[in-house]
């Protein structure tokens, strides 16, 4: 009884945390969306019309002008996601707010060291995976889920998607969906094509599978390792109101992204950016 309480509390918490809002007030994750512009809506033919509950008159009149809305109650909203024609690229929202996002982990030699950064500022971030990352280190997943970080998806090895065929893009998200939901307990809600290639089929697929493309704005090539100073001041240079920045936790020796984030972090929030995660528009 009282264990079944406390995991109440626990998913509750998680999916506050989740939800944004929440957990960091009113100063959250309320009001920032992503910014993009071209897409189109998803063509599903398992979405129900209007419906002719919704059109039926309690009782007709001509006196009587039809209702906006339906009678009874409520809809749910339909899940809705766009397919894009370019991915996100910054995010929108009050006051100066900016997304840390980790791609290609997780990586038990990096990822660690992140999360307690991240958790000793009480910032929420990004965490791109790849499938079979994840696979192997199912409980850093856990952990970010727990600490109220996003994951999103970035294929299951990380191959270039734009030589693949749609059945193979296909297969490297759906694998990579399945054991996000496994380990960290919900599908993820955002993709990220490995290298920034995005095709027709990455977003169509991405839209089906109910994830949002987001690349970032700010690259600070970490990747190339150019040293822990020329990382710090990538991001400094690049600071402004809606800026992703894009950082590694894998793939590599990541030594010099950990210490950067240990130096530019708490520069950003002494400057008075509100480090955090987006929150989908559809949804
Ligand atoms: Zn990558």
């Amino acid at each position: 009884m009282q264990k079944d309480q406390l995991l109440t509390r626990l998913l509750t918490r998680r999916r506050a945390l989740l939800s944004g809002a929440a957990a960091v007030g009113a100063a959250g994750t309320a009001g920032l969306f992503v910014l993009g512009g071209d897409a189109e809506p998803v063509r599903r033919t398992a979405t129900p019309a209007a419906g002719s509950q919704a059109r039926r008159p309690l009782k007709p009149s001509t006196y009587r002008l039809q209702p906006l809305t339906g009678y009874g109650p409520p809809q749910a909203t339909p899940r809705r996601t766009l397919v894009r024609r370019t991915p996100l690229l910054r995010v929108s929202g009050r006051g100066r707010t900016m997304v840390l996002t980790f791609d290609d982990g997780p990586d038990p030699r990096y990822t660690p060291a992140i999360l307690d950064t991240l958790a000793e500022y009480e910032v929420r971030a990004m965490f791109f995976v790849c499938g079979e990352m994840a696979a192997a280190r199912p409980d850093l997943l856990a952990r970010m889920a727990e600490e109220g970080h996003v994951v999103g998806n970035h294929t299951w090895s990380h191959p270039l998607l734009t030589r693949l065929t749609r059945g193979q893009i296909r297969s490297q998200m759906e694998r990579t969906c399945d054991i996000v939901e496994e380990a960290y307990g919900e599908r993820p809600q955002w993709f990220r094509a490995p290298y920034g290639a995005w095709n027709r089929n990455a977003f169509q697929l991405g839209a089906e599978l109910g994830m949002e493309p987001l690349a970032w704005t700010v690259d600070t090539l970490d990747w190339t390792t150019p040293g822990t100073r020329t990382i710090v001041g990538r991001v400094e240079n690049g600071a402004a109101p809606g800026v992703v920045v894009l950082s590694h936790d894998a793939g590599g020796d990541r030594s010099q992204s950990v210490h950067a984030l240990r130096d530019y972090l708490p520069q950003l929030l002494d400057a008075g950016y509100h480090v955090t995660v987006p929150r989908r528009q559809y949804a």
